[in-house]
């Protein structure tokens, strides 16, 4: 089959039980909102007669406006969109239905024959009322089914005459809920008496906690029991998890936002993550003995893999090369069996980085990882994985998994190395403690930095990956543009953009680049540009000063992005923009 990549940011989620559908429904949904959505739609069955409330907004919007939770039947689908064909309206917001309206589809991913299948069925009298891509599959499978009169082959069928990436669960009027995975996670969830079927374990886990992963290629079909295929039609066994019960603490707690709840938890994060036991052990040998080794991330996760970089280089010296995981395709990179690839993913989900998994896999790499959710395709897809363990991560803007990779990557950078000696880690969760605790004075800087409309990072060494960082998590949740500069480079071209107005903001502790970083703030200072100092030191130069404790010099990349978190929450805050679900952007982007 042709390799195709994943694009869907949102969600899908079935249920089939003695529950009400349309509650579970909306309650999964609003589990999985993280994930990013422009739409939202459920459908549900009751008797023969399958009823679908949809429209534009968040789920508790349009639930409130639509009353989505009170459609009757115990069978229901669910969808949160993220349009990529047609606008974003209502008509086009799933679930969609069949013409005749006896069953109903939700989709996550791109149908790039569909235009040819849309054509084919239109001359056979079938009608569309969306202008998206999914609709075809609605009237594919019906076609199918009125053709083969059995939901099992109609599947297959359908999922034979599909090309792209899909998970999509149909509702057919006899009750049953039939599913198929390619390149976009769908996981069942089995309880004693129901069935969810859902694109993220969060969907259910609140309700039960066993779970069966499908594979790309297979396919699910509910009715009282579960059967699973692979795309020949040939019996899968099935393998169920038991789900982590931290997944259930989803909660915000006293905070106003996730973001900032994930922020304050992280004193006690970064020591959580796997640093001891057989995984961690061989995921170090596997790094020590690559005759080729890359280091792979997509935005927060790449950062992280520069630190990671900067790290084995220095304290154990071995050479990996970091790789954006989207570039990977496009590099003339060489993979053979002596390569290993080290992917870092909160999700393990990203389809960039299972994009970069696949094309060293293919070259015969080994793959290891370090990733948050256990239960994801990359942990799967690896040779071993080491877990960050922080707990899930709501916000979209990466906080405690981006300091989480670094500890982890302390921890392998210590044990490879021969003298390094990284036993002041353990004053680090108190560092950053000493930072949460005076995020009373990096509010007052967020406030004046509410209607900037350019901030610049400057960083050198160690420091140039959080500068970069820094910046992300400004553009992420204010909309500000915010660029990451390595300090030398100032003078190669940034400094033209420095005028009243611009904030620069300087990662500057006292170590062996600070003489260098200060130098360049004389030189932003006089073209009237505002500086903000972090660092352990004060000094004149700084228009505002963000006070970091002083660490031994190789931590402070843990200690010196905490303060760029807290400004960007608070600027967002301040702005008016949730920080908890930014614009545009979705927490598992398995978008290519
Ligand atoms: N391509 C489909 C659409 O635009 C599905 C998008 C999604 O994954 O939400 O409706």
């Amino acid at each position: 089959m042709e390799m195709a990549w994943p694009y869907e940011m949102c969600s899908i989620i079935g249920y089939r039980g003695p529950g009400v559908a349309s509650e579970t429904i909306v309650r999964g949904l609003k589990k999985m909102e993280y994930r990013g959505y422009d739409s939202v739609g459920i459908a549900t069955l009751s008797g023969e007669l399958i009823q679908i409330r949809k429209g534009v907004g968040r789920v508790s919007d349009v639930n409130a406006s639509m009353k989505l939770d009170t459609l009757p039947g115990r069978v229901g689908i669910g969808h949160t969109r993220w349009a990529t064909h047609g606008g974003v309206t209502a008509a086009n917001a799933h679930p969609h239905c069949s013409s005749s309206g006896r069953l109903s589809i939700v989709h996550n991913g791109i149908i790039d024959n569909y235009l040819e299948i849309k054509e084919r069925l239109m001359e056979k009298g079938y009608y569309f009322k969306s202008q998206t891509d999914s609709e075809v599959i609605a009237n594919l499978l019906q076609m199918n089914y009125d053709l083969t009169g059995d939901v099992k082959d109609a599947m297959l069928k359908t999922v034979s005459e599909l090309a792209g990436t899909y998970a999509f669960i149909a509702m057919f009027h006899n009750g049953i809920l039939a599913a198929a995975r390619y390149n976009e996670p769908l996981i069942v969830g089995v309880g004693k008496d129901c069935h969810f079927i859902s694109s993220d374990v969060l969907g259910f886990v609140s309700q039960v906690s066993d779970a069966v992963f499908l594979r790309d290629g297979e396919i699910a079909i509910l009715d009282s029991d579960l059967s699973l295929y692979d795309f020949e039609g040939n019996p899968v066994q099935q393998t169920v998890i038991k789900l982590a019960k931290n997944l259930l603490a989803v909660e915000k707690g006293e905070y106003a936002h996730f973001t900032l709840k994930e922020i304050f938890e992280q004193p006690s994060t970064i020591v959580g993550t796997d640093q001891g036991g057989p995984e961690f052990d061989m995921l170090s040998l596997y790094l020590k003995h690559a005759k080729n080794l890359y280091i792979t991330g997509s935005g927060t996760s790449y950062n992280a893999a520069l630190v990671g970089s900067y790290l084995l280089r220095k304290y154990a010296s071995i050479r990996a090369e970091p790789l954006v995981a989207s570039e990977t395709p496009f590099l003339p990179l060489h993979f053979d069996r002596q390569s290993v690839l080290l992917a870092l993913s909160q999700s393990g989900e990203s389809a960039d980085v299972l994009k970069a998994v696949n094309i060293a896999t293919k070259g015969g790499a080994r793959i290891v990882s370090i990733v948050n959710v256990p239960t994801s395709t990359l942990v799967r897809e690896s040779s071993v994985s080491i877990g960050l363990n922080c707990g899930p991560e709501i916000g979209v803007a990466a906080t405690k998994s981006f300091t989480s990779q670094l500890s982890t990557l302390y921890r392998l950078a210590e044990k490879l190395s021969s003298d390094a000696d990284f036993r002041d880690f353990d004053k680090i969760p108190q560092s950053i403690s000493e930072i949460l605790f005076s995020s009373f004075e990096i509010r007052k800087i967020a406030h004046e930095l509410r209607n900037v409309s350019d901030i610049y990072v400057l960083g050198r060494g160690i420091h140039y990956p959080i500068a970069i960082e820094g910046a992300l998590k400004i553009k992420e949740i204010t909309y500000i543009h915010a660029e990451g500069i390595s300090g030398g480079e100032l003078k190669h071209g940034p400094l033209a953009m420095m005028h009243d107005g611009v904030y620069a903001i300087l990662i500057n502790p006292g170590d062996s680049t600070f003489v260098d970083t200060l130098a360049g703030a004389n030189e932003i200072k006089a073209r009237g540009a505002k500086i903000i100092g972090i660092s352990d030191k004060p000094n004149l130069i700084y228009d505002r000063w963000i006070k970091i404790p002083s660490v031994p010099e190789v931590f402070y990349p843990l200690v010196e992005v905490v303060p760029f978190q807290l400004l960007a929450y608070y600027a967002a805050v301040e702005r008016n923009a949730d920080p908890d679900y930014p614009r545009n952007l979705a927490k598992c982007v398995t978008v290519k």
